[in-house]
């Protein structure tokens, strides 16, 4: 036999020993007589390939995971079951058991113009802002975002990050669905749908936030659009409310030629070095996009812990350029995957970003070693967890996390065979294989079926709301 062999001392084996009964006895409720008494359980999921997340990596081969509450009560191989009794039992069927993907970056209400400008130049300013400013009220964001939520239940989203004008809308509609959202109410230097004011989204924010403060799934934030749509004495004003009131900030960053150039010409800085310099960056902001950071960019975001949301597929069909979240990864930032909107990236999935990843990144370095499949899961679960500065709850299956997972179908054709499971998920996988999506320890789709929602509804009224968009862009937007 080769290799390092630690032998315990006695002493050490007795404690390691009783260590391990009294782990026992915390997670089984055993009597105090060392009997394993079966202990409740609101929902096991059984006969999975269990892929953990966790330090480790740990992936288990016909694994269970146990819920009890909101909580995952046991992650272990089958036997850990035997412990149990519970409610509700989902037989996996040898699928793949996972942590729900974590969407950092969306606007879920613009599903309602997917499709509108594709493969037009500068639509932010020509497009997206007269549509918003025409025709977004309450019930298009409200149904937009339902509709946007059905497809990242559907697709295994189970935490996604929201900025958006009626945010209250959005959170009411995460609400119904039952999805795990941070979000935030967009300020921006000019009058909002839901704002007459230029800066009334920082009134709005502070209204929503006191209403869905402490809420189970909700964790409302403030938005300012970005580091050119608000002035300095506004971002400040936005830093400090968010800290006095302990709120994540979201904004986009380093995202627009224009921007890079304006902050060159008018001050000689990058935008990162702006916000550093009226003191805006800490580890409240989540900063999306960060195409155009250099070394030195990066290095403060990191100093600053700053999460990073990186949205590869909605940056390569704008042809902006690609984020060195390479660099940013290797070097230990926060980093997690998101969709943007429906009108940048189209797709609100996370499992439909993962191959791009992957391949755009090996393919902007010329190296195919370079972001293999397990740092590309990485990134959709621990990472963004890591990103909104919440990975002690979400991210990864252990015990005393949220019970927030998905099952993926084993007999998917493209994940047959399955020599390794991170290389089926990131380059095989399709969010249709997402079977079902648990979130708090609700189970929220089971078998392709959403249960919270009805879906027919959804689509529906999101058909009548088409048909009305594309009237008033045939009449100009009026
Ligand atoms: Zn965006």
């Amino acid at each position: 036999m080769t290799g390092t062999v630690t032998t315990l001392s006695a002493p050490r084996a007795v404690l390691l020993a009783s260590a391990l009964l009294a782990a026992c006895l915390s997670a089984l409720g055993c009597g105090p007589s060392g009997r394993a008494d079966v202990a409740s359980a609101d929902l096991i999921v059984t006969n999975a390939l269990v892929v953990t997340m966790n330090e480790r990596r740990d992936v288990i081969d016909g694994g269970v995971v146990v819920v009890r509450g909101s909580d995952i009560v046991a992650v272990g191989p089958a036997s850990v079951a035997d412990g149990f009794a519970a409610t509700k039992t989902i037989d996996a069927g040898g699928g793949i058991v996972m942590p729900g993907l974590i969407n950092t970056h969306t606007h879920a209400s613009m599903t309602v113009f997917r499709g509108l400008g594709d493969d037009e130049p500068d639509r932010l300013r020509k497009l997206i802002f007269p549509l918003e400013k025409a025709l977004i009220d309450r019930e298009l964001v409200y149904w937009g975002g339902l509709h946007g939520m059905v497809e990242m239940v559907e697709g295994g989203v189970t935490t996604f990050v929201d900025m958006y004008y009626f945010e209250d809308e959005v959170a009411r509609a995460a609400e119904k669905i039952g999805l795990r959202g941070v979000l935030g109410e967009t300020i921006l230097d000019f009058p909002a749908p839901d704002a007459p004011e230029p800066y009334g989204g920082l009134a709005y924010g502070r209204t929503f936030a006191a209403r869905y403060r402490n809420h189970a799934l909700i964790t409302p934030a403030l938005a300012p659009h970005a580091p050119y749509s608000l002035d300095e004495a506004h971002l400040r004003q936005v830093a400090a409310e968010a800290e006095t009131l302990d709120l994540p900030v979201l904004m986009h960053v380093a995202e627009m030629a224009d921007e890079m150039e304006r902050f060159r010409k008018e001050r000689n800085q990058t935008p990162v070095e702006y916000l550093e310099s009226i003191g805006f960056l800490n580890r409240r902001v989540l900063a999306a996009h960060c195409i155009f950071v250099n070394d030195s960019d990066i290095q403060i975001l990191k100093r600053r812990d700053v999460g990073v949301a990186h949205a590869v597929v909605a940056n390569s069909k704008s042809a902006k350029g690609v984020s060195p979240a390479l660099d940013m990864f290797k070097q230990g930032l926060r980093l997690g995957l998101g969709t943007d909107g429906a009108m940048s990236g189209n797709t609100l999935d996370i499992v439909g970003q993962l191959g791009y990843v992957a391949k755009i990144h090996k393919l902007n370095a010329r190296n195919r070693n370079v972001m293999p499949a397990v740092d590309v899961v990485e990134m959709a679960t621990r990472g963004g967890a890591r990103a909104l500065h919440m990975e002690d709850r979400i991210g990864s299956l252990e015990v005393g996390k949220r019970a927030d997972l998905i099952v993926l179908d084993g007999d998917a054709t493209a994940m047959v065979p399955r020599y390794d499971v991170y290389s089926a998920l990131v380059y095989a996988a399709s969010p249709k294989d997402v079977e079902t999506t648990i979130v708090h320890g609700r189970v929220v789709m089971e078998d392709r079926k959403l249960v919270t929602v009805d879906v027919r509804e959804v689509t529906a009224k999101m058909r009548e709301i088409g048909r009305r968009i594309e009237a008033a862009v045939a009449k100009g937007f009026n």
